[in-house]
């Protein structure tokens, strides 16, 4: 019998085991084709049927309007900071972006390089000291779009809303919350997510583009990272990344039958709230974000005394608790809990925790 290890890596990360054992099942003898999926040609009606059934799970899942292309499209999540940039910025060369962490600001490097970039600082520090973050920003009526990230995965600072910008349409780094409860994608100019977290392989992105979003592009914009193209084709301009593609797939049948987004936001929920009520009421651990921006996803927590970070991850790492050592910007620990995580591993995690202060308290 296999161990169980529940894996709290921020991406790439745990995939639902139903997921894996599908996928291992049918590795080498896709559908009785007497091949892998890998080994099919995109252009085939076979292949043909799965990016298509994977395109319409999304879209049920999501309710997505069919005003909106769904693209799956490579470079991961960094790629399409550019991509964004340079779709977006062709007849209006200006955005806002609000930053509230790492992967806000870098997404500001890649535009910088495109066009005119204002950034909006998105922090707040609430009265006790914790960060927060802001709920109004001084947004430039006349920019082509407004920038943010929903899910900070480093810091785990994450929206509990989605901001009002008026007419200028919103676009959304969801690289680490994309699936993990409904959201009205109405509400969105722009959605894209590296895939390594909530939907499959690492260097897959998913984007969901609004179509009078595609007619404003940069003539430079390279044809793999053009919207209103690989729209075109079906995300099927160059090869896709066929098997990422077929395995989120799966993962989108998985979230169908746990009940869809209202089931995982649940889920999500009890399961954060699970960790973050013992961290509050320990006195040995500690997260410094203020309650209204705690991330779902991702949970940073210190030890009171980091002289005993090293013993915490090594007695972690042998009763299968893995990839808890925080990110190094933000130092200590950080648990994510992904969809595939379930309840079970927050719980050992709680468990191991409790004993681990008690020992060294
Ligand atoms: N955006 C967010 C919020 C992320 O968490 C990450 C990666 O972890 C990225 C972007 C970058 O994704 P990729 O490594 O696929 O380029």
């Amino acid at each position: 019998m296999e161990t169980m290890v529940y894996n709290f890596s921020a991406g790439p990360a745990m995939l639902p085991v139903e997921v894996m054992q599908q996928a291992q099942a049918e590795f080498r003898d896709f559908h009785g084709l007497g091949v892998s999926v890998m080994e099919l040609s995109h252009r085939g009606a076979d292949y043909m049927a799965v990016a298509a059934q994977a395109e319409q799970d999304l879209r049920d899942l999501m309710r997505i309007p069919d005003n909106y292309k769904v693209l799956f499209l490579q470079g991961g999540g960094r790629g399409q900071f550019s991509a964004v940039a340079l779709n977006l910025m062709g007849i209006n060369a200006k955005a806002d972006y609000i930053t509230t962490g790492q992967w806000s600001k870098s997404a500001v490097s890649e535009a910088e390089k495109v066009g005119d970039v204002r950034i909006l600082d998105g922090l707040t520090t609430a009265a006790d000291g914790r960060q927060g973050l802001a709920t109004s920003w001084a947004l430039d009526s006349t920019a082509a779009y407004v920038h943010y990230c929903p899910n900070e995965t480093i810091e785990g600072l994450e929206y509990h809303f989605v901001p009002d910008t008026g007419d200028v349409p919103l676009v959304a780094d969801m690289s680490s919350t994309i699936l993990s409860r409904p959201i009205d994608v109405s509400k969105f100019g722009i959605i894209y997510a590296g895939a390594q977290k909530n939907i499959g392989p690492s260097g897959l992105a998913v984007v969901i583009v609004r179509e009078d979003l595609l007619n404003q592009a940069c003539p430079q914009v390279p044809a793999i990272m053009d919207y209103a193209a690989m729209a075109k084709a079906d995300s099927m301009l160059n090869t896709p990344p066929t098997y990422a593609w077929y395995l989120a797939g799966l993962v989108f049948q998985w979230l169908k039958r746990q009940g869809g987004l209202e089931v995982m936001g649940e889920r999500n929920k009890t399961k954060a709230e699970l960790l973050y009520n013992y961290v509050d009421a320990s006195d040995f651990y500690r997260n410094e974000v203020h309650p209204s921006a705690r991330s779902w996803m991702n949970i940073p927590f210190q030890l009171k005394d980091d002289g005993l970070n090293d013993a915490f991850l090594k007695e972690a790492k042998a009763e299968g608790l893995l990839a808890l050592k925080g990110h190094r910007i933000v130092g200590g620990m950080r648990a994510s809990l992904y969809n595939a995580m379930p309840i079970e591993g927050v719980q050992a995690l709680v468990a191991f925790m409790d004993k681990f202060a008690k020992r060294n308290s």
